[in-house]
């Protein structure tokens, strides 16, 4: 829907004056809202849904059927199964000072929320938080990416069908909306998208002390040691990598491998790539394109910066301008200063970094941002653990990249530079509820005997 500067606050008002409404329904009148939202996926939308993201960057059928439609199925049909048992009230117990009472934890709903979304899984982030938020009960303005205009349209046909705007309202546009959108004093703010925009958003947020859900990205490392099975860790990686064509949040950005089996590495990459993409990748259906002309600038923007100082291509390395491709690009020798090294890559280049002693990484590791995701591929059980207790990530998958995401009972998110909170299953229902602490006095307690005059004998009983 596209709504003016000045409606935005009217929307924002309207939602507010339904909050209690939308917080006081049941459980099940919840889960019959997320089952409309299902049908829309599962069957009424689903090849616009396709079109769409096949208009917006060629994401091949089947990637959005499995990054964008079933992941958000997936977590409401999860969040349908336990959300009776979440809304309940969950009874604490209570000290001996103050007997007489009974306690519990209401969940409820924070409010008016707002989720701002990015363009690389537009569907897939944009609507599986708004599952979390329906589930909590609130009310939800959703703000995707304008970089996906296409997703961003059948996705505001899908919420206007289902939901009054005073409930959720989908509104389109550029930046600037966002930034209008960030003036109103939301109770929730859910943002997923760069650290850098994170800071603003947390900022504009500080106005207001909106807490906020920031799901940011950053460099995703891979290390593989000399006793992994390399072959099958390869193939994995590169299903990991140029998935969605690199622009994947959890995607690895570089690859530590021991300096013992670097040469196998290569052949295996180069067997595999072969296998995924054929030996030309760029006439390829399961390969997506670059989001648009910007990225695909500043990613060849990256390899030349590498080039011009003596990385070297190991694989790929051609792109077309005219159609946003990049080949899936394997690099060697990418100095510390490169831009390839410094930046969040979010594209089909990987570049690899070779290692012998564990330790190194390691530092190297610590010496960066904590990364979203840091990915082990080993059978050295003592290896594993050693990476794992000596490095800090928002989440680790071993032997494998990516499928972290998929686990509803693990909470999805980074820690400081990659995210502040957590999504998925009740993790993301926690995100969107105020946990209101009750207490409930049944009988005189100990408490109220100690109130002012405080006399001796009183004193006496503390003593
Ligand atoms: P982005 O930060 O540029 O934009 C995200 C959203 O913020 C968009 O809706 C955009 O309109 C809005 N926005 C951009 N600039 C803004 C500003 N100045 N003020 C207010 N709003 C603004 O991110 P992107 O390019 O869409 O996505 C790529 C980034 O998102 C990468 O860093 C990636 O790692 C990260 N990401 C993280 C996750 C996660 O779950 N942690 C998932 C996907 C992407």
């Amino acid at each position: 829907m596209n709504y003016s500067d000045n409606t935005y606050a009217t929307l924002f008002k309207r939602q507010r004056e339904n909050q209690f409404h939308i917080g006081n329904t049941t459980y099940k009148e919840r889960i019959k809202k997320l089952k409309a939202l299902k049908l829309a996926l599962e069957k009424t939308y689903k090849q616009e849904i396709r079109d769409a993201l096949y208009a917006d960057f060629k994401k091949p059928t089947l990637e959005t059927d499995l990054t964008e439609i079933y992941p958000v199925i997936d977590e409401i049909n999860f969040v349908s199964q336990h959300l009776k048992s979440w809304l309940k009230r969950q009874k604490v117990d209570t000290p001996t000072a103050l007997l007489g009472s009974s306690s519990w934890i209401k969940n409820e709903p924070k409010g008016v929320c707002l989720i701002i979304s990015p363009w690389n899984f537009p569907v897939n982030l944009t609507f599986g938080p708004l599952v979390s938020a329906i589930a909590a009960g609130n009310t939800v303005i959703l703000k995707p990416s304008e970089m996906t205009p296409h997703t961003s349209k059948v996705m505001s046909t899908i919420i206007s069908d289902i939901f009054n705007d005073n409930e959720v309202a989908l509104v389109e546009g550029e930046v600037e909306v966002s930034q209008e959108l960030l003036k109103l004093p939301f109770n929730h703010i859910f943002f997923t998208g760069s650290p850098q925009v994170g800071k603003i958003v947390m900022k504009a947020a500080s106005e207001h002390l909106t807490s906020v859900t920031l799901e940011l990205g950053g460099k995703s490392p891979v290390i593989i040691d000399d006793t992994s099975n390399l072959d099958k860790a390869v193939k994995k990686i590169i299903f990991g990598k140029f998935l969605n064509a690199g622009q994947t949040c959890i995607a690895p950005d570089y690859v530590f491998v021991n300096e013992s089996i670097v040469s196998e590495f290569k052949s295996a990459f180069k067997k595999h790539l072969t296998a995924f993409y054929s030996e030309n990748p760029s006439a390829s259906d399961s390969l997506g394109r670059i989001v648009n002309q910007k990225h695909f600038n500043r990613l060849k923007g990256y390899l030349e910066d590498a080039i011009s100082k003596n990385a070297s291509i190991e694989l790929g390395g051609i792109s077309e301008e005219k159609d946003n491709y990049m080949e899936p690009t394997l690099i060697f020798n990418a100095p510390e200063d490169s831009a390839v090294m410094q930046n969040e890559i979010f594209g089909p280049i990987l570049p690899i970094k070779t290692y012998r002693k564990t330790d190194e990484v390691v530092g190297y590791i610590n010496s960066k941002e904590k990364p979203l995701a840091l990915y082990i591929f080993s059978k050295n059980k003592t290896n594993i653990n050693y990476i794992i207790n000596n490095t800090r990530a928002g989440s680790t998958c071993i032997n494998h990249n990516l499928l972290q995401f998929l686990n509803h009972n693990l909470p999805f998110g980074g820690s400081n530079n990659s995210g502040i909170g957590k999504s998925h299953g009740y993790f993301g229902f926690l995100e969107f509820t105020n946990q209101r602490s009750v207490l409930k006095q049944q009988t005189i307690g100990a408490v109220d005997l100690l109130m002012p005059p405080y006399t001796n004998f009183k004193q006496k009983l503390v003593d």
